[in-house]
């Protein structure tokens, strides 16, 4: 596997490949990785002739200081697990190599950037639709995966692909989970023990919360959700919302023949989760 990290040496190098007649799958991503990753690099590798991902912890999309200081980095592992994945080439540069002048662009993904994650994190998803508008343009990958585990941020980069126009498919993958189902994430690494444990109770509440949804409507699964999560002192909601899985309008009651989603975000101690769980 190529390491490099210098953007000009990846437009040289697809170049070549596309040359050969090589189909290009780029996977984004800001490191400290585990299977969930492993597996967007493994679906690429199943759909393209040429896999690259990237790892750039995008200083933009973060809306709290401590956060980015915070983020869990961890190249060397990172470097073996992708060369086990069979990756191609790992793109792994400094902040000076994506911005070599500030990004001040302003996206407008309109509703989409009014709701859940962009409501309880503002400027989030500019940065993500800067580092993301970058990548896309100088890699030109065919594909580029990302994982519906931040489902929101799926949609965005569709509508992001659309409004510039470019020449990428976006493909959402699933979400890959822990034994006890908690969803793969950089972020578990932080949480303490106990706080790991807690955390495997969101998806079942989640699961168990579809049930409620069906027999009595979203309100009393808002509402069940809610209670489970007070009765944990570690624990605090930022959000819970059921939507409609294409446009992520919030719903009150599921309608036959259209597919919702249900939506949440969790503190567990100082750590902040999020996960969704498709309902038909
Ligand atoms: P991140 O490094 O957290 O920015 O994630 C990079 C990519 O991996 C994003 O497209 C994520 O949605 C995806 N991803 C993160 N966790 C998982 C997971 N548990 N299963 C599948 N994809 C994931």
């Amino acid at each position: 596997m190529l390491v490099v990290r210098k953007i000009k040496e990846i437009i040289t190098l697809v170049a070549e490949e596309k040359l050969k007649g090589k189909k290009i799958g780029f996977v984004p991503t800001m490191g400290a990785l585990h299977p969930g990753h492993i597996s967007l690099i493994e679906i690429s590798r199943k759909q393209t002739d040429f896999t690259i991902c990237s790892i750039f912890v995008n200083p933009t999309q973060f809306n709290n200081a401590s956060d980015l200081t915070h983020y869990p980095r961890t190249p060397e592992k990172d470097i073996e697990l992708l060369k086990s994945a069979s990756c191609d080439l790992l793109y792994m540069p400094d902040v000076n190599d994506v911005y070599p002048e500030k990004d001040v662009r302003e996206f407008d993904f309109g509703y989409l950037d009014t709701i859940l994650e962009a409501a309880h994190r503002p400027g989030h998803f500019n940065g993500v639709a800067q580092v993301v508008s970058i990548l896309l343009k100088n890699i030109q990958p065919d594909l580029a995966f990302f994982g519906s585990k931040d489902y929101q941020q799926v949609m965005i980069v569709k509508s992001l692909v659309k409004q510039l126009n470019l020449n990428t498919e976006i493909v959402a993958c699933p979400i890959l989970r822990e034994a006890d189902g908690l969803a793969m994430s950089s972020r578990n690494m932080r949480l303490t023990g106990e706080e790991r444990k807690i955390a495997a109770q969101i998806p079942k509440w989640m699961q168990e919360a579809v049930l409620i949804i069906k027999n009595e409507g979203v309100d009393a699964a808002k509402r069940f959700v809610l209670q489970k999560v007070d009765q944990v002192p570690e624990m605090k909601l930022d959000y819970y919302e059921v939507c409609e899985a294409e446009t992520l309008m919030p719903l009150k009651h599921l309608s036959p023949g259209k597919n919702a989603v249900s939506l949440i975000a969790v503190f567990v101690g100082k750590i902040r989760l999020i996960d969704n769980w498709m309902i038909n």
